[in-house]
């Protein structure tokens, strides 16, 4: 059974290996994945909502089933309006688990027919996290095990 198009909703500041690992499963259970960057004005980011999708697209253009949009405001809406039904979101271990779940219930009671998709982090990325990325590249610490190389990239300048 393949669904149709799917939301893989985030941050993204700056995509991740991990993040990567996820969209690139989502190849097997659904046609289209649409990556939805946040625009959070109460959030600072490291990176424009502009160079997140860049950083996306760069690292997803192998991957045709994959498109890269930014948005604003609830994730359940933007899913009613395009007629999505799947929300994907990774979990790494029990504290995101349990707020993935709360989220996936509330986007649910907000459009019915929402649903979320839980995927397992995979072990080598488990501990890969956005904010572990900065905090590292900001000490100069090494980040491309972690990152695409146009991310590390953009780290080290930006951290210069
Ligand atoms: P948010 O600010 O919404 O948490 P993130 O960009 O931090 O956005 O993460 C987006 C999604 O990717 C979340 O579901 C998060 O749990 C998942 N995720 C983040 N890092 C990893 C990882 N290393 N492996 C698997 N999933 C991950």
């Amino acid at each position: 059974m393949t669904m149709k198009a799917a939301i893989y909703p985030g941050s993204f500041d700056p995509i991740t290996n991990g993040h990567l690992d996820i969209i690139k499963r989502t190849e097997y259970f659904c046609d289209h994945l649409i990556v939805g960057v946040l625009i959070n004005p109460s959030k600072s980011a490291l990176f424009s909502v502009e160079e997140r999708m860049d950083f996306i697209k760069d690292a997803c253009k192998k991957m045709p089933h994959v498109s890269v949009v930014q948005y604003s405001g609830l994730v359940a809406d933007f899913a009613r309006e395009r007629q999505i039904s799947v929300i994907v979101r990774g979990i790494r271990g029990n504290g995101d688990l349990e707020n993935e779940m709360t989220m996936a219930r509330t986007n649910r009671q907000l459009y019915a027919q929402l649903d979320t998709v839980l995927l397992p982090a995979n072990a080598a990325y488990e501990h890969v996290s956005a904010s572990m990325v900065k905090e590292i590249a900001y000490f100069h610490g090494d980040v491309k095990e972690f990152v695409p190389a146009r991310v590390a990239q953009a780290l080290r300048r930006r951290f210069q």
